[in-house]
Parts: C-alpha cells; sequence; structure tokens
C-alpha cells in the first residue's frame, strides 16, 4: 500500500528543520493522523527512487521505541515521509525552562533512548546518526520514540552534503575527523550522553554564545572535560551514566547491552510503573502553555542560545 499526497488533508505545522517542515495531516483513506516531514533535496528521479526503495525496510519493523513509519513519495524533487503523530512534539520542548527533567523521568527517557538505539542495530542493522532532544518525541501517553534515523543510505550520502547546525551533538571523533568514516555506534552513544545532559540539566552544555565562534565551540566538545549532571538534583547512577557515554575515548564507551543494564537504569527498573510519565509529560505541556509569552520572546529576542 503507497500514500500519496492526494490522499492527505494538512493541517498545522508542527516544526521547521534545516531540510522542510513537519506537518500535521490527515490520511482520509484511514482517518489515521500523522506528521509528514518534507526533505527538500536536489536528486533525480533514480536517486529518489533508491531512498523510497530503502525506507520500505520501516514497514516490517515495528519497536514500542521507534517512531512508526507509514509511507513515503516524492514530488519533484522533496520527499514526503509519514510517520506516526507524536502529539507532545520533541524532548527540546519539554524541558521546563530550563531546570530540566527530574532522574525519574530521565531514567525511563535514557531507557526509551538506549531501547530504539538498540533495536535500530540488532534489527534493522543501522546506526542512528543524528541523536538529539529534537529527535526524541513524546506522546501524551507518556511513550518516547526516536524518529529521523539513518536508514536510507542514500539519504544519508544527500544530506551530508549540506550543514551542520549551531548545537553539535556530534561526537569528537567525527568532529575530528569531520566525514563520516569514524561513525560507529560509539558516536551515537556521545550523542545520547549529550541529549541526557541537556534533558536532565535542561541547558545544552557547549552553547554557542560562550564561544567566539564555531571552531572554538567544536574545540570545546574535542578537548575540554565534558560538564556532569547538575550534582544538587542528581545521584551518583545518573551521573555515571551521563560520564560514560561522555569518554572522549570511543573505545572506552559503554555498548547498549551494558547500558540497558546500568544502575541509573535499574534504579528505577522495577517501580517503572509508577513513575508517572503521561502525567510529566501533561504538566510540562501545561507549563509550556502557561509560559507561551516568555518562550516566544526568548525565541525572537535572540540571545542565541538555540533551541
Ligand atoms: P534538524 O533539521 O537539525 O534535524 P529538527 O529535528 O528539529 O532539526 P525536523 O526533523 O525537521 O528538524 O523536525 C522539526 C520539528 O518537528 C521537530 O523539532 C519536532 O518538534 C517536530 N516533529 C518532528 N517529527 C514529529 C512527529 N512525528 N510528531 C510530532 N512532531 C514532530
Ligand atoms: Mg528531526
Amino acid at each position: 500500500y503507497k500514500i500519496n499526497m492526494a490522499e492527505l488533508e494538512l493541517r498545522e505545522e508542527l516544526g521547521k528543520g534545516q531540510y522542510g517542515v513537519v506537518q500535521k495531516v490527515f490520511h482520509k483513506p484511514t482517518k489515521v493522523i500523522m506528521a509528514m516531514k518534507e526533505i527538500r533535496l536536489e536528486l533525480d528521479t533514480g536517486k529518489l527512487s533508491q531512498i523510497l526503495m530503502e525506507l520500505d525496510v520501516l514497514h516490517k519493523s515495528h519497536s514500542p521505541y521507534i517512531v512508526e513509519f507509514y509511507g513515503a513519495f516524492f514530488i519533484e524533487s522533496c520527499v514526503y515521509y509519514c510517520m506516526e503523530y507524536m502529539d507532545a512534539g520533541s524532548l527540546d520542548r519539554l524541558i521546563p525552562y530550563k531546570n530540566g527533567v527530574p532522574e525519574d523521568v530521565l531514567s525511563r527517557i535514557a531507557f526509551s533512548i538506549v531501547s530504539g538505539l538498540r533495536f535500530l542495530k540488532d534489527e534493522l542493522k543501522i546506526i542512528h546518526r543524528d541523536v538529539k532532544p529534537t529527535n526524541v518525541l513524546a506522546n501524551s501517553k507518556g511513550e518516547i520514540k526516536l524518529c529521523d534515523f539513518g536508514v536510507s543510505g542514500q539519504l544519508i550520502q544527500s544530506l551530508a552534503k549540506t550543514n551542520i547546525g549551531c548545537q553539535s551533538y556530534m561526537a569528537p571523533e567525527r568532529i575530528a575527523m569531520s566525514d563520516n568514516a569514524a561513525y560507529s555506534v560509539a558516536s551515537d552513544v556521545w550523542s545520547l550522553g549529550i541529549s541526557c545532559l541537556e534533558v536532565g540539566s535542561g541547558k545544552y552544555p557547549y552553547p554557542a554564545n560562550r564561544y567566539d565562534s564555531i571552531f572554538a565551540q567544536l574545540n570545546a566538545i574535542v578537548h575540554e572535560t565534558p560538564p556532569d549532571l547538575p550534582h544538587d538534583r542528581f545521584g551518583p547512577e545518573a551521573i555515571d551514566f551521563v560520564r560514560q557515554c561522555l569518554q572522549k575515548d570511543a573505545k572506552a564507551r559503554p555498548t547498549y547491552a551494558e547500558l540497558i543494564v546500568h544502575p541509573f537504569i535499574l534504579k528505577y527498573q522495577d517501580h517503572a510503573d509508577e513513575i508517572d510519565m503521561a502525567g510529566w509529560v501533561q504538566g510540562a505541556l501545561e507549563w509550556r502553555q502557561a509560559h507561551a509569552d516568555e518562550l516566544h520572546q526568548l525565541k525572537n529576542g535572540g540571545g542565541g542560545t538555540g533551541a
């Protein structure tokens, strides 16, 4: 079954990325609300068809920690990717400004991300390549799922030609090599560490406004000791989890099998049902609503801290 534009009713815009907008859409034949991501590329029909073919494996892969794929199509040189709509959006929008999330919630988020990354590696033999808070989505049921993983080789190649953003989640070895040759699972583990740090503390640890240039910022990632989670709000298990992920030596970083049984994950595993993830999502959304004006000003008034 193939989705096409004629079957979709466009609703509001959900967000904007470097390659295009993400829109809420209603799929008329199935009555399913979806999120449609537009990826603007300048590719010939052969390459576009190859991307669709490579995305096809997603029809057979399902995990509670991966955003569901519904189908993709292209119009002219734009790829349209239809996926599960996550009604609470990405984690960057759920960090009540900007103190971060409580330890038990962070543990469950870390568990979901590790589970998702492990599924991608074991079932699909792929590495994510773009782990960051905007690519971790939540819904009002309190579920946490990954999106925007590198499943299509052709798509990875086509996107690589463009840019990097002002908030880098790239591991030191990738910055140093400045190409994809150095990319391995361990680089995703670094990005997981930076993401947990940001979600836990509420702050991206290398804010652009602290540095004179992007060069200085990237230099700090490669050479400085990465910061810890705040010691007043997080216990030794949480702090160690992030530290393990943020080791400069890629080979020293833990595997997913190791991370999934790390004391920070196990600490909340047995009482997972008692952690009210849905309630936390609800609370974060309400907080956002109540502070919409301030957030709007922060976003437009500059300050240059990024997300
Ligand atoms: P970048 O372009 O650097 O990867 P990004 O991840 O923010 O940044 P997009 O992937 O284009 O850019 O997504 C834009 C925004 O749309 C996200 O930040 C997220 O808030 C929202 N979004 C993406 N996918 C979904 C989805 N399936 N459901 C709900 N919201 C989504
Ligand atoms: Mg994204």
